[in-house]
């Protein structure tokens, strides 16, 4: 169950093992909802900014993404918790996503690199069914491609706040995914 932590929820976690079951049913269903990796940056940034503040309220799994977050989850709950890192924890999920082989969509980054992210994640077989750069004119683009494919997992990485503003509209249209952002992520795995 969540905690407040400087008036954010966070979710402490004892591994990443407990978090992925969280997204990833026995079964292999994909658990429907919204992860965000909370770090202190983003704590101090909800408490002086509302848009922030329920931008971070929508997630489902809200992490601790920072030392400073798990310490204070510690305190509260006078239990061990885990940092997790939101640039490991999406290739993690995509790994689990295999087995099922659950629909994957990939929006963001330039055109060469999200080209490239493609090439990484179905060679290890991960089921990418749709990608998108993320320097499209509009964003009809995104939506008709969500509509279209309708997938498990949506991974978006256009940085904060403008991931989480799209990622609240495509939960509009199409609520049965997993929804992440993950910032500059793609560059990192493309290198
Ligand atoms: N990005 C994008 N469209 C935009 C702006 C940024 O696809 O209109 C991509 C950018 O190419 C990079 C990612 O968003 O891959 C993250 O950008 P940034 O490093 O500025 O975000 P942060 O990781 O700091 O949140």
């Amino acid at each position: 169950l969540p905690v407040l932590v400087g008036g954010v929820a966070v979710t402490p976690y004892e591994s990443v093992q407990q978090l992925l079951s969280d997204v990833i049913a026995d079964d292999g269903k994909v658990v429907p909802g919204m992860a965000i990796a909370i770090n202190p940056e983003k704590v101090l940034k909800a408490q002086n900014d509302p848009q922030t503040h329920a931008i971070l309220a929508q997630a489902t799994i809200p992490f601790a993404d920072g030392i400073g977050v798990v310490k204070a989850l510690q305190k509260k709950t006078g239990k061990k918790c885990v940092r997790i890192a939101g640039c490991e924890l999406w290739l993690d999920i995509l790994k689990h996503s295999v087995k099922h082989q659950s629909k994957v969509v990939l929006v963001g980054a330039k055109a060469d690199v999200i080209s490239r992210c493609n090439d990484i994640l179905t060679k290890q077989h991960v089921n990418v069914v749709a990608y998108q750069d993320g320097y499209f004119d509009n964003e009809d683009i995104v939506f008709d491609l969500i509509s279209e494919t309708m997938p498990d997992i949506v991974i978006v990485a256009l940085g904060s706040p403008k991931q989480e503003k799209l990622i609240a509209k495509l939960r509009a249209i199409h609520n049965n995914a997993l929804y992440m952002g993950v910032g500059g992520s793609f560059d990192v795995l493309t290198g």
